[in-house]
């Protein structure tokens, strides 16, 4: 981070990948996925193609709160489907988009400075990522595990 400065453009947040979630079928273990509508997340429901399960996220009881930041969906918490252990840490990505700005934003801090010419705001994703995915030490093992989950 370069302290104190804020930058307008690019503004990425956790939020712009939520919508669409891939995740473990809890029922037959293939890929599903989880669907929602940031205007109205009375829409959100999982589903797996493979086995046919269905889930709608709200019912009659009360508003559930979305989670994130962990390696489970936002909403019926299962498991993610991209996600790999990397040291003692888990990598994961609520879907290939959000894998891809994983990619390049590592990509980019292996570039000298480079982060100013995407003008990352201070309160971006990059600036909620955990310190061990922007420790130098991991950054390779991590952009091959970024490579392994993006052929999952
Ligand atoms: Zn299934």
């Amino acid at each position: 981070m370069i302290s104190g400065k804020r930058y307008h453009t690019g503004f990425i947040s956790v939020y712009d990948f939520i919508n669409h979630i891939y995740i473990l079928c809890p029922k037959c273990s293939n890929r599903a996925e989880v669907l929602s509508d940031a205007n109205d997340r009375v829409h959100t429901r999982m589903t797996c193609i493979h086995c046919g399960m269905n889930q709608q996220w709200m019912t009659d009881e009360e508003p559930k709160a979305i989670l994130v930041g962990k390696p489970i969906d936002c909403y019926f918490r299962y498991p993610v489907w991209l996600q790999c252990v990397v040291g003692e840490e888990i990598l994961f990505a609520y879907n290939y988009k959000h894998l891809t700005f994983l990619e390049q934003f590592i990509t980019a801090r292996l570039r000298e400075r480079s982060k100013d010419q995407y003008g990352w705001h201070n309160n971006s994703l990059q600036s909620r990522l955990p310190a061990w995915m922007l420790s130098a030490k991991n950054r390779i093992r991590l952009l091959k595990a970024i490579d392994k989950l993006k052929k999952k």
